[in-house]
């Protein structure tokens, strides 16, 4: 069964093309500026060289009818014909209370996805322009959605209601969702298989740590806690958000410096996480690389890995308990200095890493040291395989 993942945004298109039973990408790509000058796709299949195809996208349908023509082009495609695509799956940011697995997408869900778009007015309108696209390309294609927030609805209401007045969260669905829920599903179903263990037996703290970074805390194979809040603004600090603030810097900002709800809100999203403190980069190279001349880029470093070392703490606490930590994403996956910085001080409960083993970049493995009795795991996230597994077995 071949299986096309979709992920859509306003202006772009990330897709997958994914041999479900071998879990083998056929082909991946990217369409850009959709709608934009200057429109192009991008498709990679292993062993070729990189297809590239410039041509004006007026829209997301023209972008999909791009990418049906290049899986099938004859020299560059990887099928004969687009009936060899059995299923779509979509990645859908938000799915509110009404999403806590995968679905078939019919004219009903289709309807809820509206309903959700008031929670992520950024993302669900391009993710639902992605399906329309799909259904028009390929009728009769079966699609999945594949909530970002599914994962995270096992969460207990105590874990999830903010200590606002209750009505608004009967009014405005105000409360905490989280987000990366197929990262951290699929990484903690992973740490069960290193380790050997059914996934129900064990307590795990998965951390996303990329340009956006979210904490789990994941009891018997349930997230049970997570850092991203009503929206990814929430937690750690990450790449150019924020992370957990005092609220009330919030009114504070707009009285002082006279800015508007959305100047403060691109300034907590865009200004601020480790790219405000460093007043350099975004990315943890350009950090780590300048760390040692300039004092702005280690503070970013140290305050982000305290930020997460305090999740660690507090969820274990949470939980009476961890097995084993997981360390995924960009950051999570590649960058030992961080990693080395997050479990420091976290000896006490048992988590120990092994250097060496901690200089492992994007592969599997467990990192700890011989006499730790909590496991530390970096294992490489995969949304796209993780996707097409739910939409595999729903359309099965
Ligand atoms: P996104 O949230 O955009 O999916 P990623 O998970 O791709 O982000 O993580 C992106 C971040 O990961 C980059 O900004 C960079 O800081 C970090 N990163 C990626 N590769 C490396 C690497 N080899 N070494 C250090 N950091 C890396």
């Amino acid at each position: 069964m071949n299986i096309l993942v979709i992920n859509a945004g306003s202006s772009s298109l990330k897709y997958q093309f994914i041999k479900i039973e071998e879990e083998k990408v056929l082909a991946k790509g990217l369409c850009e500026r959709i709608g934009i000058e200057g429109s192009k796709l991008t498709l990679k299949v292993p062993g070729k060289d990189d297809y590239v195809v410039e041509k004006h996208m007026d829209d997301h349908s023209v972008a999909i009818s791009m990418v049906i023509d290049a899986l099938t082009d004859k020299e560059h495609g990887v099928i004969a014909d687009m009936k060899e695509i059995d299923a779509v799956g979509h990645r859908v940011v938000h799915g509110g209370e009404i999403f806590a697995c995968s679905v078939v997408i019919d004219e009903k869900v289709k309807e809820a996805l509206h309903v959700c778009s008031d929670l992520a007015p950024l993302h669900n309108p391009a993710n639902i322009i992605g399906i329309e696209a799909c259904e028009k390309a390929m009728p009769g294609v079966p699609q999945v959605g594949v909530f970002d927030t599914a994962f995270h609805q096992t969460m207990p209401k105590k874990a999830y209601m903010y200590a606002l007045p209750y009505e608004l969260y009967t009014k405005h669905k105000i409360r905490r969702y989280g987000f990366h829920g197929t990262s951290h599903r699929f990484v903690s179903e992973r740490a069960a298989a290193m380790l050997g263990k059914p996934l129900e037996e064990l307590k795990i703290i998965t951390c996303h740590l990329g340009n956006g970074s979210s904490i789990a805390a994941v009891d018997c194979g349930k997230s049970v806690d997570t850092s991203m809040g009503f929206t990814p603004l929430a937690g750690v600090p990450m790449g150019t958000r924020s992370g957990d603030i005092d609220p009330a810097i919030v009114t504070f900002l707009m009285e002082k410096e006279n800015l508007s709800a959305k100047e403060v809100n691109d300034l907590m999203n865009k200004q601020s996480g480790v790219f405000g403190i460093s007043e350099l980069s975004s990315d943890f190279r350009d950090l780590e690389g300048s760390k040692d001349t300039n004092e702005k880029s280690a503070l970013a470093l140290e305050m982000f890995a305290y930020g997460v070392t305090k999740y660690i703490g507090a969820y274990a606490a949470a939980m009476g308990g961890v097995d084993a930590i997981v360390f995924t994403a960009g950051v999570g996956e590649n960058t030992a200095l961080t990693r080395g910085q997050i479990v420091e001080k976290l000896g006490f409960m048992g988590i120990k890493i092994d250097p060496e083993l901690n200089k492992i970049r994007g592969e599997e493995k467990d990192i700890s040291a011989p006499d730790a009795t909590v496991r530390t795991l970096v294992i490489p996230t995969n949304e796209e395989l993780m996707i097409a597994k739910d939409t595999a077995m729903l359309v099965k």
